[in-house]
């Protein structure tokens, strides 16, 4: 029989698979020990509802050969098998042809990506053989037939023998290049590793004769080589065990195993669904954050299982980058095996998964926010960060999920509290949900603004995470109540300090001016505030951007630049005030001095750099000489 010539999309595939430079060929086997079991799955349905045909357990099973003299490694299953019309048709062409459309010549170079991510069935075992025979008999036939093919020119059928039904596949190994050792693929303890690490859950046996090199029984120094038959999958994922079944320990193993970090998990989530998508999953958070997190090469995502077959090691499209720090897996029985990433993205399916998996996330660490609160605050101290960028970078869309496991440091105790905390101890009259931003607590605890609401009994929400006034800003509320800061110009809180007198003296007034003629450009405006007690000044700012946004933006590229519109606020309670306003009457060059003192003091303040501090130092001794 003559050669026949592949169709035009499969003839590129196999080209990109023959010529591949992926690194990863291993999966071939992989791709291979899928469709065998696949082809057992056959029968067994098969089963469930024809009498004639008894599924014997025992029957099943996949089997690794390895003939080192000839270089093949033989892939057989006991499965349903093909017919010639089928071996014609399913590996001739490529089965699904709209998950590889390639659009352009392009795509055989970013072909790179579809094998790593998905394999590509059947012809990627081209990457590590430059020929393949498969000898399959079906179901029911007596004859069996032989396909062959050494690459693209094209494959041949013709008959041939075979006992029982089912399919051998056999790989004939290629020669060992400069880059790729291809004798790998003929040592059983390479096979052995690869059926571990890509296939161990499939539901069938993989076996393989293992030798063992062992002293001869009842001797002392004499050795044997004894060959077992050896089952090297474990065959069921701990993922579809029961619970119950299992303990901490099981899944702190599997977390370590699977080298999803070096900590222990702070909390496993254990989600068996059986629905319109059925899946489960064993999912991490980890009591650390990933060491290399904050790095180019940090990949989020779940291992992604379509029945027990790995098909993906980072699912990106299943988390949400506020959750980027779980690990875990998912395996459902609704994704098929070989589908394209892009496709993968849209797959409706998967949408569901990663829509509950984010929301059963959330629920485990209200739970713990609520049950386990130091555990919860331990997570939040090394990851809690992640929720509020979260927030800030979705621009507020994912507010309800988020907002509720937010903590902040509280100005009563200094200890973290919900923003659910923060309303129930609000005050009556209390209009806002009042914030102050700084480097530590301790500094925001001695800010002058900081005081003035605390006298009134107002609790304040610390800010001491660069991150914190942007979050805040992008979710504008909470449950309805303004957040403020006590920075704010327009802090519209009653004034009830009598001794505060009315800046509209026009004396003051005039004072007020010159001052602020002598900062022009560097504040907005000058005024007396209305909330100083002790101190003699501070700075207030209007406007969208906060002094401590201020600082953030400067330190980012494109940022410098930015300012906050401040005003600078005097306490004319304080003597400083009377000794502003001598110097106003007798002396304009004490009071430039005066102005730009207490201008770089409320800068210092704020935890601002002053523009100058050698002026500023030189300023301190002239008033002290
Ligand atoms: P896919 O597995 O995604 O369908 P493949 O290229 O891997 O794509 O395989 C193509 C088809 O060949 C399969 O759908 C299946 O019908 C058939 N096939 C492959 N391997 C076997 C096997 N070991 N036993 C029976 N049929 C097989």
């Amino acid at each position: 029989m003559g050669k026949k010539e592949f169709k035009a999309e499969s003839k590129r595939l196999l080209n990109l698979m023959i010529n591949s430079i992926y690194t990863n060929k291993e999966i071939f086997l992989r791709e291979l020990i899928s469709n065998a079991s696949d082809a057992i799955d056959k029968i067994y349905y098969k089963a469930l509802t024809d009498e004639n045909i008894v599924f014997n357990k025992d029957d099943y099973y996949i089997k690794l050969v390895v003939d080192k003299e000839k270089r093949t490694l033989t892939v057989s299953d006991t499965g349903i098998g093909m017919t010639k019309d089928e071996l014609e048709n399913n590996l001739g062409i490529i089965a699904k042809s709209g998950s590889y459309t390639f659009k352009n010549e392009n795509e055989i170079k970013d072909g790179y990506d579809i094998i790593g991510q998905f394999g590509v069935g059947f012809y990627s075992a081209f990457m590590i053989a430059d020929k393949v025979s498969v000898i399959s008999r079906a179901l029911g036939s007596e004859n069996a037939y032989k396909w062959e093919s050494e690459g693209a020119e094209g494959y041949i059928i013709e008959e041939s023998n075979k006992d029982s039904v089912g399919t051998d596949i056999v790989l004939s190994i290629k020669s060992n290049t400069e880059d790729e050792e291809y004798d790998d693929y003929l040592e059983t303890y390479t096979l052995r590793s690869i059926v571990r690490k890509y296939s161990d859950f499939i539901r069938y046996p993989v076996k393989m004769d293992i030798t063992k090199h062992q002293l001869k029984e009842g001797s002392e120094s004499e050795y044997e080589d004894l060959v077992e038959e050896q089952t090297i999958n474990s065959m069921v994922p701990i993922w579809r065990k029961n619970k119950n079944e299992l303990t901490d320990e099981d899944y702190n193993n599997f977390y370590q195993e699977k080298h999803y970090g070096f900590d222990k998990p702070l909390k496993h989530i254990h989600i068996k669904i059986d629905g319109a998508v059925s899946y489960n999953a064993i999912l991490y958070i980890p009591s650390e954050m990933p060491f290399d997190f904050y790095t180019k090469e940090y990949e989020k995502g779940l291992e992604l299982y379509s029945s027990g077959v790995l098909i993906m090691e980072k699912c990106p499209d299943l988390l949400p980058d506020y959750f980027g720090f779980v690990k875990g897996v998912v395996d459902s029985e609704d994704l098929s095996l070989n589908i394209s990433r892009e496709v993968l993205q849209h797959d409706r399916q998967l949408r569901l998964i990663a829509k509950k998996i984010r929301d059963k996330i959330k629920d485990e660490l209200a739970l713990l926010l609520k049950n386990e609160r130091e555990k919860y605050e331990e997570f939040f101290n090394k990851l809690g960060k992640q929720l509020k960028y979260g927030i800030y970078q979705e621009f507020g869309s994912n507010k309800e999920v988020l907002q509720d496991l937010l903590l902040f440091y509280s100005s009563k105790d200094k200890k973290l509290i919900t923003l659910d905390e923060y309303m129930e101890r609000m005050k009556e009259d209390q209009e806002y949900i009042y914030y102050a931003s700084g480097e530590s607590l301790d500094r925001i605890d001695k800010l002058p603004q900081v005081d003035f609401i605390k006298d009134k009994g107002y609790e304040i929400l610390y800010f001491i995470d660069e991150v914190d006034e942007f979050t805040i800003k992008v979710l504008h509320d909470y449950k309805e109540k303004e957040f403020k800061s006590v920075s704010s110009a327009d802090l519209d809180v009653e004034d009830d300090n009598e001794e505060c007198k009315d800046e509209s003296n026009e004396e003051d007034k005039n004072l007020l001016d010159s001052m602020k003629d002598l900062l022009a450009g560097k504040v907005k405006d000058v005024k007396i505030s209305k909330r100083l007690k002790n101190h003699p000044v501070y700075l207030s700012n209007e406007g969208e951007v906060s002094i401590e946004m201020e600082k953030v933006l400067n330190q980012m590229p494109n940022g410098e630049g930015i300012k906050a519109e401040k005003v600078l606020e005097l306490n004319n309670n304080h003597k400083v005030f009377e000794k502003l306003k001598d110097a106003y009457k007798n002396n304009p060059e004490k009071l430039n001095l005066y102005t730009n003192l207490l201008y770089n003091q409320a800068l210092l303040i704020e935890g601002l750099p002053i523009e100058d501090p050698v002026e500023f130092t030189n300023n301190i001794w002239e008033l002290l000489s």
